[in-house]
């Protein structure tokens, strides 16, 4: 089984289990904002991370390490070994998206395989290209795993799971 990276802070960056949702929230929307995907940055005004190891034992989602909603994020394990920044910019990738485009995503998720769902491979390379200290294109999707649908209705747009 695949294990999520940990962070590895710089010199005199906190641990990452170590810092406020908020701050790691910021420290992603960082990572994203190198990006040029859309017109604006990824807004964080209302966007919450939530750990709910319960939520990832229902059956359906035992797979899955972190879920995107339209405006939570939901993290199997907590930031820090388990969860990494990878993981939690991915998802904001997502949220991000579902920012500008949540129609056209809601409509390819449901018609799209995920391995092929652009959103999907934006959220991956978005990872890749702001990964620290690695040049692009090395190995963080596969440490990231896949992510994969799940059509359960309401404000959901995806998940992540391990490979
Ligand atoms: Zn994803």
């Amino acid at each position: 089984m695949a294990r999520f990276s940990c962070w590895h802070p710089s010199p005199g960056e906190p641990a990452l289990e170590a810092i406020e949702p908020e701050q790691l929230l910021e420290h992603c929307r960082e990572r994203l904002r190198r990006l040029d995907l859309y017109p604006e940055p990824v807004r964080l005004e209302g966007v919450r991370i939530r750990v709910a190891p319960l939520f990832f034992r229902l059956p359906r989602f035992r797979r899955y390490h972190g879920y995107a909603l339209f405006r939570t994020i939901l993290l199997r394990r907590p930031p820090g070994c388990g969860a990494s920044d990878d993981l939690v910019t991915h998802e904001l990738c997502h949220i991000w998206q579902g920012q500008h485009r949540r129609w056209h995503m809601l409509f390819t998720y449901a018609t799209t395989r995920y391995r092929d769902n652009p959103y999907e491979r934006e959220a991956r390379w978005a990872v890749k290209e702001t990964v620290k200290g690695q040049p692009a294109g090395e190995g963080v999707s596969d440490r990231l795993g896949d992510c994969g649908r799940l059509a359960s209705g309401g404000e959901s747009i995806h998940s992540c799971r391990e490979k």
